[in-house]
């Protein structure tokens, strides 16, 4: 769909098409099994601006409006999910430097996190605290004009190859409630990405093997005694903002899984529409056995449906709205339209959905992981329900 885009939003999305076509396509398979990290992709996606895509154009990004930006990621997932993830957790980050940080913050890192000359993601999640965001445990003490950090983080996407993290901290371990004494820093994790040369005070742990999810890492980060600037770490130079900026001021990451979410299950439907045509049984293809149709029909609308929802959660973000509601709905509902269509994929190809050699079994890995990310999908409904309500009082 190109309706009401911009010439410049329309030669972005041909150009990211044919990237992928000639690109991403042949080689897409082949990394993902491997579980090789694309280098030569991402360098790619630096120069197609991917970095950058929802940076202000001042600070030298695309730009893009949620609109755009939600098809762009949708395209991409389309052909291969983990690459969404390079660039989607890195702007993340930009984005909570750009909605909150200061003047300074901004000027200083969001023109490297456009061009991708520090990259990164976002680090909340820890062994013992996931949903449960306030009972993180990494602290960060202020000492003069440097924060210094101690504690661990778990299952942070770029956490290997990128070299920057927005870190979720406890500033004040005791405050009540718990997450008035949370904050967020930008700490730097090594000089460069793609590199080992680690800063002083911070290492890699394990990378993390996973069902699905391939070619992008993993991973754990561990800081011990490390020391970065307050002035240029401590979001919006106030303490005690962390959590907020952590959940509620997130709503583009939800429209963001979402948009993936509905890449998987266009793919998934793509394929079975295809395969349903060509492969016969009993005289004639499975596409003109009821069973077969019941499941296409099915898809079809959900992935409609699911398409539906993330356009209408990011037009309302253009519009400068509170999406909560909205993006977790579209994150919910696509989610498991994604679940559905790559499990419904895999009935409809049998036995060759099973097999490497085609993409089905790799949608069928990576379907659950947005159920799981950007706030489960049990969290998601409770999420609605307390918009729902709180809008609607009686
Ligand atoms: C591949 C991958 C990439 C990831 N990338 C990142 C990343 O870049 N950065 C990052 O910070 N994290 C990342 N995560 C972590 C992810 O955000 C967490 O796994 C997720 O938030 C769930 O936390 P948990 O795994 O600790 O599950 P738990 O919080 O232990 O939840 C377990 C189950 O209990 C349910 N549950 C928990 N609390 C409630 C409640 N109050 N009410 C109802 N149900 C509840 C959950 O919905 C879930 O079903 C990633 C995870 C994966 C698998």
């Amino acid at each position: 769909m190109t309706d009401n885009l911009s010439e410049d939003d329309r030669l972005i999305l041909d150009a990211i098409g044919k990237w992928l076509n000639q690109k991403v396509k042949p080689v897409a398979m082949r990394l993902e099994h491997d579980d090789e990290y694309p280098h030569d992709l991402v360098e790619d996606m630096k120069e197609l601006g991917l970095f950058g895509a929802i940076i202000d154009e001042e600070y030298g990004g695309l730009g893009l409006s949620a609109s755009t930006y939600s098809r762009v990621v949708t395209l991409i997932a389309e052909e291969w999910m983990s690459l969404s993830g390079i660039f989607n957790s890195h702007l993340m980050m930009a984005t909570i430097v750009q909605k909150f940080g200061t003047q300074r913050q901004k000027e200083y890192w969001l023109p490297k996190f456009a061009t991708g000359e520090i990259r990164g993601g976002l680090a909340l999640t820890e062994p013992n605290a996931g949903t449960d965001l306030q009972a993180i445990t990494t602290r960060a003490k202020r000492v003069g004009d440097k924060y210094v950090v101690e504690g661990a983080k778990t299952w942070i996407s770029n956490a290997i190859q990128g070299n920057c993290v927005a870190l979720l901290v406890k500033t004040d371990p005791s405050a009540e409630p718990r997450y008035q004494g949370m904050s967020m820093l930008i700490t730097q994790t090594k000089t460069a990405p793609d590199t080992d040369d680690h800063l002083p005070g911070v290492r890699n742990g394990k990378k993390l093997e996973k069902l699905g999810y391939k070619g992008i890492d993993s991973g754990e980060l561990i800081y011990n005694d490390y020391e970065c600037s307050a002035d240029l770490s401590l979001v919006g130079g106030e303490e005690g903002k962390g959590f907020y900026m952590a959940t509620g001021g997130l709503e583009i990451g939800r429209i963001n899984v979402a948009a993936r979410s509905v890449g998987i299950a266009k793919r998934a439907l793509r394929e079975s529409v295809a395969y349903a045509q060509s492969r016969k049984t009993m005289g004639k293809p499975i596409s003109e056995h009821q069973a077969i149709q019941l499941k296409l029909g099915e898809m079809a609308a959900k992935t409609r449906a699911a398409e539906l929802l993330v356009e209408d959660a990011a037009r309302l973000f253009d519009l400068g709205q509170r999406v909560d509601m909205e993006a977790g709905m579209a994150k919910y509902f696509a989610s498991e339209a994604a679940l559905y269509c790559a499990t419904e994929a895999m009935r409809i190809h049998g036995g060759y959905g099973y097999s490497k050699e085609y993409p089905i079994e790799r949608l069928f890995r990576d379907a659950p992981l947005m159920c799981i990310g950007e706030g489960t999908n049990e969290m998601q409904r409770i999420i609605i329900a307390k918009q729902l309500v709180k809008r609607n009082p009686v």
